[in-house]
């Protein structure tokens, strides 16, 4: 039998080992344990934003603190006014530090309550998402379980199948199965394709002169553009 035979036939044997690889990767069991595996992934990325976040909101109420404490102190300054005023002091400083208190106060009052909400928006997100963590970590086992399950029911037919392709590839060139599965690999499919009015029927890439001449010599050559093995009948 030619190259070309056997590699046709273990494309052939191959497709249904891909059918059953694609059956399992769109499986709902795999999808919902995939969707759980991600979402557990990325809510350990928020939780730690959320934590960075929380912290931030620290560093800012240590800062309003301090600058409750500055004006508190400044406040100080009115306890004996009655004295300073008797002793002949400007009393239009003191009106004029007595509206910066006062616009200071009403400032530090808006950011106080900026940072109250935040403090709420930060603590409700973290603890709706720390809700949906537990219940995915709780169901995350039993998801596992189900695709390791599924996987097992197909196990057997993907063994059978394998065994056939080991049997076919006994009799293919070991440098070409490598690049045969090497472009398994990289999810091309199919591998090997038939020439038509000279060009790859998969693509359309029309052949070079020299690879038209090895192909009419009954070789396989490499499409230039998609890179798949091609062959003539
Ligand atoms: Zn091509």
């Amino acid at each position: 039998m030619s190259q070309i035979t056997q590699l046709l036939n273990y494309q052939k044997k191959d497709s249904e080992l891909l059918a059953l690889e694609e059956e399992i990767y769109n499986s709902e069991e795999r999808k919902k344990y995939i969707q759980t595996q991600n979402f557990l992934k990325k809510a350990s990325e928020k939780l730690d934003q959320l934590e960075g976040k929380s912290q931030e909101l620290a560093g800012l109420f240590d800062r309003l603190t301090a600058k409750y404490e500055e004006i508190s102190e400044t406040l100080k300054d009115y306890e004996h006014i009655d004295e300073l005023v008797e002793s002949g002091a400007d009393i239009s400083f003191y009106q004029r530090s007595a509206q910066q208190l006062t616009d200071s106060l009403k400032s530090l009052k808006a950011e106080v309550n900026n940072l109250i909400a935040a403090a709420k928006e930060t603590q409700d997100e973290y603890l709706a998402l720390k809700k949906k963590v537990i219940a995915s970590q709780k169901l995350y086992p039993d998801l596992r379980k189900a695709y390791q399950d599924y996987k097992n029911t197909r196990q057997a037919a993907a063994d059978a199948i394998a065994e056939e392709l080991k049997t076919i590839a006994a009799d293919i060139d070991e440098e070409v199965l490598k690049k045969y599965k090497a472009k398994r690999a990289e999810r091309i499919f199919p591998i090997l394709c038939e020439i038509r009015s000279e060009r790859c029927s998969k693509c359309g890439m029309e052949l070079s002169l020299a690879d038209k001449e090895t192909v009419s010599a009954g070789r396989v050559v490499e499409c230039e553009n998609c890179h798949r093995f091609l062959y003539k009948v």
